[in-house]
């Protein structure tokens, strides 16, 4: 089972993708996570990502493509999984089609900016593990502490108000353009293509993905 979510930033992609993770037991790779973990570290290159994740811009194309194609051949990847957040550019989805990585179902996660908005404005996250959380919509067990570590959440830099601007900006120009590319070939390649309204809670658009997953991808 290899699963794609598109989206712009804020649509509930990872908040979708957690229960995924646990109920079919594939892992959740979300190239989002993967960097901003790169960016505790104390090396040149983190300090590069760093920078460039908190300009609302996004990574170089090729140091994503290598961190998936190093991730996706882990053993937890062998009955499937599930990429959140990448591929974002054509050229990123190109990658895995040269490596032939067949995908069987993309979900694209639509969303006003209004909402979008709303959403990451309440985001909290705990970074070391990508649990995600909403101070209305989604709040900790204890106001600010993550529900299994207790450890401090945190306020993404790249969700500031200014930031996000620029990354529905970034998703515009890249990521339409991928849409656009992917309705196009979905068929031809044999991949099954869902938008999915993503203004409705979290708990029905589950029951939407399940349906899709379980007639669709599961048959
Ligand atoms: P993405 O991974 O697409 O950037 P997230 O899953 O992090 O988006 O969700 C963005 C914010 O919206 C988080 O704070 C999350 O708790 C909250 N959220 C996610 N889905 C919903 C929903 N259906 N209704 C309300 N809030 C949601
Ligand atoms: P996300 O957690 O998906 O919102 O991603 C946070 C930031 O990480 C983005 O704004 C980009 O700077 C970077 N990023 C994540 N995934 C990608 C990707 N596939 N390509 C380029 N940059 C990415």
């Amino acid at each position: 089972m290899r699963i794609i979510f598109i989206g712009a930033p804020g649509t509930g992609k990872g908040t979708q993708a957690q229960w995924i993770t646990d109920k079919y037991n594939i892992p959740k790779i979300s190239t989002g996570d993967i960097l901003r973990n790169e960016t505790l570290k104390k090396t040149e290159l983190s300090k590069k990502i760093k920078k460039i994740i908190s300009c609302g811009k996004l990574i170089n194309d090729n140091i994503v493509i290598q961190l998936i194609r190093k991730r996706i051949k882990e053993k937890d990847c062998n009955q499937g999984f599930l990429l959140d957040g990448f591929p974002r550019t054509v050229n990123q989805a190109n990658a895995i089609e040269k490596i032939n990585v067949k995908i069987d179902c993309i979900i694209e996660f639509s969303l006003t900016e209004k909402l979008i908005l709303e959403r990451i404005r309440g985001r909290r996250i705990h970074i070391e593990s990508g649990r995600i959380y909403h101070i209305i919509f989604n709040p900790p067990i204890v106001e600010n502490k993550d529900n299994i570590t207790g450890q401090p959440l945190i306020i993404r830099d790249d969700d500031k108000e200014e930031k996000i601007k620029k990354r529905i900006k970034e998703y515009k120009k890249f990521t339409i353009p991928l849409i656009k590319y992917y309705r196009h070939t979905a068929k031809l390649n044999n991949i099954k293509y869902y938008k999915i309204d993503a203004s409705y809670t979290t708990l029905e658009i589950k029951k939407n993905i399940e349906n899709i997953i379980k007639n669709n991808v599961l048959k």
